[in-house]
């Protein structure tokens, strides 16, 4: 009983059996989940399947058909029961930066500071603008600023009052890929600086395993895996996972034992053991980085297309019909379509799923 009542006060967020929607029907369907303080957590999926409707909910814009959410072990929102927006101290930043194109940069980061004075006021912008290093442009309108530095303004006006979690729904789809990249690095710095928890949505991959501490697969409005960057990667929990999260593509197998799978590539041997019986047709994950050039191997299948990415280069091979693959070769390694290529297979973690 005590152990459960600590588990409790340890999560920040803990959502429970969620179901919510527009009009009659849930678009988000049981959905749980729990997000320890100080952590980054993800939504990641493809469009459509409920991610922002999960935000709303959690900012108290969106009532629950059934289930619980709680905030640092209160509940916020119950069938019947959802606590107003502006009571639960849950900060958020959009697609759309949504500044206030008439108020400076520092008057809108001062905007929800409604109790502080006025020099209490000033000093706290002054410091969330050189967290998020845009002290010089305090005076500058948002139209004057780039697209990166207006989200940072909008962060740095989300976190102005102090808010106990951050939902960030698809931050920066807005911005190039470079920018993302760096800003989705300082951002979570940033977050990790201040202790700060957060949400993100986003449906980039990478965008999520270089932000978040854990992340949320979701499809139709439910979650498919809730995990830690690396598991979803080498872990997938079914076949939509594994194919959502990271490159690569399924051949067809036929088990010789719990570790040990017959394809056409050969017998592949791996780290985890399944319970199947021997002689199961199963689909085996292979990920481009499984597949290395060996000038010794008997396996030649044949490239079928060819991506030149600079440093490196994506190969598509083909062995039969059924089976073909992908794999990254360093760009100096370079075959024309047609040939004929020795590979082999060198993947440590055995993805397999029984095929149906
Ligand atoms: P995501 O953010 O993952 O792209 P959303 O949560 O926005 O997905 O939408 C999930 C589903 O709910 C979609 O089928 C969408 O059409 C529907 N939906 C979203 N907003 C509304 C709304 N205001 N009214 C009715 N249906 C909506
Ligand atoms: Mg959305």
């Amino acid at each position: 009983m005590m152990q459960s009542l600590n588990q409790a006060d340890d999560w920040l967020l803990e959502v429970n059996n969620m179901s919510c929607g527009y009009g009659d029907g849930s678009v988000v369907k049981d959905v749980s989940f729990a997000l320890s303080h100080g952590d980054i957590g993800c939504l990641l999926g493809p469009s459509g399947c409920g991610k922002s409707t999960i935000l709303r909910a959690l900012a108290g814009f969106l009532p629950l058909n059934t289930g619980e959410i709680s905030l640092q072990g209160t509940s916020i929102s119950l069938p019947g029961k959802t606590l107003a927006p502006e009571k639960r101290r849950i900060g958020m930043v959009f697609q759309d930066y949504a500044l206030f194109p008439h108020l400076t940069i520092a008057e809108n980061v001062g905007f929800g500071l409604r109790s502080e004075s006025r020099s209490e006021k000033k000093q706290k912008v002054a410091e969330l603008l050189e967290v998020v290093h845009l002290q010089d442009l305090a005076n500058n309108y948002p139209h004057e600023l780039s697209g990166g530095q207006q989200q940072r303004v909008a962060l740095a006006r989300a976190l102005a009052p102090e808010p106990t979690l951050i939902l960030l729904d698809e931050p920066f789809s807005n911005l190039d890929a470079d920018l993302r990249r760096r800003l989705s690095l300082d951002v979570r710095e940033i977050l990790k600086t201040l202790g700060i928890s957060a949400i993100l949505v986003t449906h980039d991959q990478q965008e999520a395993f270089a932000m978040c501490d854990q992340v949320a697969v979701l499809k139709d409005g439910g979650i498919q895996q809730w995990d830690v960057p690396y598991n979803l990667y080498h872990e997938p929990a079914n076949r939509f996972v594994a194919g959502f999260v990271g490159q690569g593509g399924f051949i067809p197998g036929k088990t010789l034992g719990p570790d040990t799978i017959e394809s056409e590539l050969g017998v592949i041997r791996g780290n985890r053991a399944y319970r199947w019986e021997t002689g199961t047709l199963v689909d085996v994950l292979i990920r481009p980085d499984d597949i290395v050039y060996d000038a010794d191997s008997d396996l030649k299948p044949k490239v079928v297309e060819k991506t030149f990415a600079g440093t490196s280069t994506l190969y598509r091979f083909r062995c039969s019909e059924d089976t073909e693959f992908e794999a990254l070769f360093r760009s100096h390694l370079d075959f024309h379509l047609g040939e004929y290529v020795p590979v082999r297979v060198e993947a440590d973690h055995l993805i397999a799923f029984e095929r149906t």
